[in-house]
């Protein structure tokens, strides 16, 4: 549905050297969307965001704080991978974020998170310019090339555990009461 809006866009220099827009993976009930900055060579090959090393551990955290593949989904603040002259990922700018924000609003509309998640400090920034506020979490591919970082990656995941649980709350206290019945 979106695909078809966004598929020929060329709002900004990111399209020039995209393969794939890269829009969102996503479970049947996404009741917490984590929001990265611009798709990497990976993600732009396949056309699925956080298919990498760095996708695999996000994907392991969430799994470790008890969030099911259903219940979560996975964007980024720029849907077309931003290269530098040599070919190699970049952060983007704030002209491509800005070009790209009616889109990631528009994912937002559709979706309704009830837990918004900031995959670094790139996309912290583009949601906050967006008056959105979120979970900051530190970018995968820092704590790769960091290991040391994981623990506070760990740290910070469990504040999004704890949102995560009071958003689904009321459902599970429905569920429960509905079994007794
Ligand atoms: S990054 Fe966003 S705004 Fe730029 S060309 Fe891709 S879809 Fe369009």
């Amino acid at each position: 549905m979106m695909t078809e809006s966004i598929a020929d866009c060329t709002r900004c220099p990111a399209h020039l050297t995209r393969k794939n827009i890269v829009i969102q993976r996503d479970g049947e009930k996404p009741v917490t969307l984590f929001v990265g900055e611009a798709p990497g060579a990976m993600e732009d090959k396949l056309g699925q965001p956080f298919v990498g090393p760095s996708g695999k551990l996000l994907d392991e955290e969430i799994s470790r704080i008890g969030i099911p593949p259903e219940h979560y989904a996975i964007t980024n603040a720029v849907k077309c991978r931003p290269v530098t002259k040599k070919g190699y990922n970049r952060a983007p700018t704030p002209e491509e974020i800005e070009h790209c924000r009616p889109f990631l609003q528009r994912q937002l509309d559709a979706m309704k998170p009830k837990v918004i998640v900031a995959v670094g400090r790139v996309a912290e920034r583009a949601l906050k310019n967006m008056g959105i506020g979120s979970i900051y979490v530190l970018h995968p591919a820092a704590v790769l090339r960091s290991p040391e970082l994981k623990a506070t990656m760990q740290q910070q995941m469990d504040k999004v555990k704890k949102a995560y649980h009071t958003a689904i709350a009321p459902a599970e206290r429905k569920a429960t009461i509905w079994w007794w019945w």
